[in-house]
């Protein structure tokens, strides 16, 4: 690990001021993948702006029937947080389909949002990667990519992102509230984070020095027949192969609303809108969910390994749309 400078900042204007004169610093929280990234010499900042000191632990009913979560309310207070479980309980299980229960008591909703890929390559400094060393190349393409995206993927990367909580938070159409030198400003969730691209070294839209202050949720009547369906390699603390966040709002056995978002396929929390909207006014039925499975991986790509992706996402959607319609 590199030595670095160390700051903790008592004010939101001190922590934004922090950054932007130390252009490559970052925020640390809970840490608990930015101290891997730097043990690993994956990462290499050189100043740390500690703001677990800023007043952003709180979760707070907006005006508009929604709630805010402060960028600093750990995982496991958001999950079990009441609020949260009787408005979004979508976001309750995903969260808690993530990493340990020791993870989730460290881990923060705003540092969660800048979680980095697993890829391996991405984090063994021996090998080529795109995300690492812009321009050097991508391992995973001609590699081994068992865990790699299916959707979205360019020729310079095809790594996922690899959060559970972002994929309930893209399905549940949250915004990223932030604060920088020129200012506030809002985020709509599905403009957070990016594709690859030919830039596949960002993983998000966030501008040098800009804080996540909280994240809002809107209001909405997901919270009878929603489910969240993780699909790994092992039952606990494994990162998804397949993740699915549905929420459906019917009248009877018809679709009103339906909220669709996949993990463990893409650089970021995957949505159909196209494919969510065609659902309208459909049954509830298992032919109408293969249909939609179907229409959302029409343009999945697999790379060898993880061929095996794209029917197990196909299976994966029909499977959680079911358990969905049995949620009370
Ligand atoms: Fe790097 Fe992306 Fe390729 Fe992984 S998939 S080796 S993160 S460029």
């Amino acid at each position: 690990m590199n030595s670095f400078s160390y700051n903790q900042v008592e004010e939101v204007a001190e922590a934004v001021a922090d950054l932007n004169i130390h252009p490559n610093a970052k925020f640390i929280a809970g840490g608990t993948n930015l101290l891997d990234l730097m043990k690993e010499n994956v990462e290499n900042p050189d100043h740390l702006t500690d703001i677990n000191r800023l007043s952003m632990a709180t979760v707070e009913e907006t005006g508009d029937g929604g709630i805010r979560l402060g960028a600093l309310v750990t995982n496991a207070d958001t999950a079990y947080n009441e609020l949260v479980e009787n408005r979004y309980p979508l976001l309750s299980k995903a969260i808690l389909a993530g990493a340990s229960p020791q993870l989730r008591n460290m881990a923060t909703d705003g540092g969660n949002l800048f979680q980095r890929t697993r890829c391996y390559y991405f984090y063994d400094t021996a090998t080529a990667c795109n995300k690492r060393e812009p321009g050097s190349g991508c391992s995973a393409i001609n590699g081994i990519n068992r865990i790699h995206a299916i959707l979205g993927t360019s020729e310079h990367c095809i790594a996922t992102h690899p959060s559970d909580m972002c994929v309930a938070l893209a399905a549940l159409d949250a915004k990223v509230n932030v604060t920088g030198i020129d200012g506030d400003r809002t985020i709509e969730f599905e403009d957070f984070h990016r594709l690859p691209g030919d830039t596949p070294h960002l993983d998000n839209n966030i501008r040098q020095g800009e804080l996540v202050t909280s994240i809002d949720l809107p209001a909405n009547n997901f919270t009878r027949h929603i489910h969240y369906l993780k699909l790994r390699d092992r039952q606990s603390y494994a990162f998804a192969l397949v993740s699915v966040a549905v929420a459906l709002e019917l009248e009877g056995n018809v679709i009103k609303d339906i909220r669709l978002a996949l993990g463990g396929v893409a650089h970021k929390p995957w949505r159909d809108k196209t494919a969510e909207a065609a659902m309208a006014g459909k049954e509830a039925s298992v032919e109408n969910f293969r249909m939609l499975a179907e229409t959302v991986l029409a343009g999945a790509k697999g790379f060898g390994h993880n061929d095996f992706k794209i029917e197990l996402a196909k299976r994966a959607i029909v499977r959680a749309c079911n358990e969905a319609l049995k949620t009370e």
